[in-house]
């Protein structure tokens, strides 16, 4: 009996063994077969499956596919990015540029010509050019400077113009990675829905703040230093042709013409001493630190941007600010009479009507003149309103209208800076420049 019942239980362990055995196996082999389907469109559309569509993206995308490859791109984002990053391309970046059939990226950008760099130190300076005749250089050696996201768009446009490049908009989450080959990605596309790619290639390109290297390398990235920098916007450098570099303290500081009217101005801390932009303490380090380092005859470049087109700014946002309350119709007699003064004045001809059509025109960049004519309103102003004979009533008004017209003149000299506006340190040599022009013309 107890030997039945051995035998009995080991027949029952050896099926149910049997059965889980047979039932696992054919499972395994049911996710085979559907791994397998991705497998067929790993060999399937793609060559070369490329993450990031910047500046190196872009430029491998359009290489591959010049070489007949199947390219698909992904990027996070397709709008032209704005960033300070890859602005100065030397003549070595450029030749290769060339090689690439890409150097017509650097047209249509406003991309400026640099010849070398201007150097300062403690006072001193000196211009180290690219050399022109050395070194079997087979392309012009002048480097270019522009907005990155200029030239990312004009790399983007150039890749996609191929037919065999698929440039598509999504963000990629995760690599896909078997037995240690990496054989597509899973990404979000645009529409929102998580997808995969695949192809026997796969190229991350999403720049320097990558997430998907660090699961392929083991470098330890150290955040050694921080670029801060901002863009002057309608000046020039005395000699655009210069990156200029200062070297100041703690760091370095440059300067560089980015466009044909902005300059680029932008230095270089360090973690352990970075002030806060939030609250203001950065715009008091540049200040206070930077800007002195910074040699004087790049500081008035600089400068002029706040106070060479002072003059002219000041006094047609203040003639523009007056006019617009001075005009309005309203049943107060003093604004009324305002209203009046402000008629006769720019209609009575001669002098009165040419100097306020000059300043109206932009023709007469003096704060002055504006002071002198919205002074002249004013009075013939109040001389109407007191007229035939100031009685009590009058004079109120008279004295009300005064008041309407400093409340319309001195908030908007304080906002544009008196000393700025009316004593500009360059003033004399803007207009003699502005009056140039306009008499070359
Ligand atoms: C501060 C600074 C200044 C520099 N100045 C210069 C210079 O003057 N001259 C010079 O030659 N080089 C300069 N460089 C270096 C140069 O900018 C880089 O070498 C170059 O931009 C690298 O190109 P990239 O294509 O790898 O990355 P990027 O040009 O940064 O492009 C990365 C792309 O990937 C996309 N992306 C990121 N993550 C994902 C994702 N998960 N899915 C899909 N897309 C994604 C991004 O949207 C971006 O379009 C500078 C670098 C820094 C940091």
């Amino acid at each position: 009996m107890a030997f039945t019942h051995v035998c009995f239980w080991t027949l029952l362990t050896f099926m149910l063994t049997w059965t889980v055995f047979y039932v696992t196996n054919r499972s395994k082999k049911a996710t085979k077969s559907e791994d397998a389907a991705p497998e067929e469109r790993k060999d399937g559309a793609t060559d070369v499956l490329i993450v990031g569509a910047g500046v190196g993206g872009s430029a491998l995308a359009y290489a591959l596919a010049k070489d007949g490859r199947r390219v698909h791109v992904i990027e996070r984002d397709m709008k032209e990015p704005e960033r300070m990053m890859g602005e100065f391309m030397q003549p070595g970046g450029r030749l290769m540029l060339f090689k690439l059939g890409l150097q017509d990226c650097l047209e249509g950008i406003d991309a400026q010509r640099a010849t070398g760099f201007a150097v300062y130190k403690d006072g001193k300076e000196a211009v180290a050019p690219f050399p022109v005749e050395s070194n079997n250089f087979s392309y012009e050696p002048s480097a270019r400077i522009f907005h990155n996201g200029r030239f990312v768009q004009r790399l983007r446009q150039k890749a996609s113009s191929l037919p065999n490049v698929r440039l598509e908009e999504g963000t990629v989450k995760s690599l896909i990675e078997e037995k240690g080959v990496i054989k597509g990605v899973t990404y979000k596309n645009k529409e929102g829905e998580e997808t995969t790619a695949f192809a026997p290639l796969t190229v991350v390109c999403d720049g320097c703040y990558s997430n998907l290297r660090r699961s392929l390398s083991d470098n330890n990235e150290e955040v050694l230093s921080y670029l801060v920098g901002y863009i002057s916007n309608n000046c020039q450098l005395e000699e655009p042709e210069n990156l200029h570099l200062v070297l100041c303290k703690p760091s370095f500081a440059m300067l560089y013409q980015i466009s044909s009217t902005e300059v680029r101005c932008g230095f270089e801390l360090f973690p352990d001493n970075f002030p806060s932009i939030a609250n203001g303490e950065m715009e008091t380090f540049m200040k206070n630190n930077i800007a002195p380092q910074v040699p004087p005859k790049l500081r008035i470049i600089i400068k002029s941007f706040y106070s060479i087109r002072k003059p002219m700014s000041a006094t047609v946002n203040i003639l523009g600010n007056a006019f617009s309350q001075a005009l309005v119709a309203s049943t107060d007699e003093a604004k009324e009479a305002m209203r009046q003064g402000c008629y006769d004045y720019l209609t009575s001809g001669g002098f009165r009507t040419s100097g306020m059509m000059a300043l109206l025109g932009g023709m007469n960049p003096r704060p002055l003149s504006l002071i002198y004519h919205l002074c002249a309103i004013t009075l013939s102003s109040t001389a109407h309103l007191l007229s035939p004979f100031p009685s009590p009533l009058r004079i109120w008004h008279s004295l009300r209208l005064f008041g309407l017209a400093m409340k319309m003149l001195v908030p908007h000299l304080k906002a544009e800076g008196v000393t700025h506006m009316l004593f500009p340190a360059n003033a004399a040599a803007y207009r003699k420049r502005y009056m140039a022009a306009a008499t070359a013309l």
